[in-house]
């Protein structure tokens, strides 16, 4: 596994039952495609294949450097700072979330 030195920075160990979506998003009215979670802090952001880039937004604004996928089938997480992908077994959980309201706008 890839050098990361920002493994005690990890404070949810266990993803939350349900969210309803990105929280900026759901605060502006925005839409996002797909969901992160913020391991340090449990903040929701999107992913930057949405237009506002909320995961990457609360990385640069906190300097929180973890993320964990939130959708379905995925449990990959990704550390901002170093630029790599990890899995990391220690955080469990899987997180009920709602259809991207960018998904549907676009169809199947
Ligand atoms: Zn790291
Ligand atoms: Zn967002
Ligand atoms: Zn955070």
């Amino acid at each position: 596994m890839a050098a990361c030195t920002h493994l005690d920075t990890i404070a949810v160990s266990e993803l939350p039952e349900s969210v309803d979506g990105c929280e900026d998003c759901l605060a502006t009215g925005s839409r996002w495609l797909h969901l992160r979670i913020c391991l340090a802090c449990g903040h929701v952001g999107c992913c930057d294949d949405s237009p506002e880039r909320h995961a990457s937004r609360h990385h640069a604004d906190s300097g929180h450097p973890l993320i964990r996928s939130l959708e379905p089938g995925e449990t990959w997480s990704w550390c901002f700072v170093d630029e790599v992908g990890l899995a990391l077994p220690q955080v469990r959980g899987t997180t009920r979330i709602p259809p991207s309201p960018l998904a549907l706008e676009w169809g199947p």
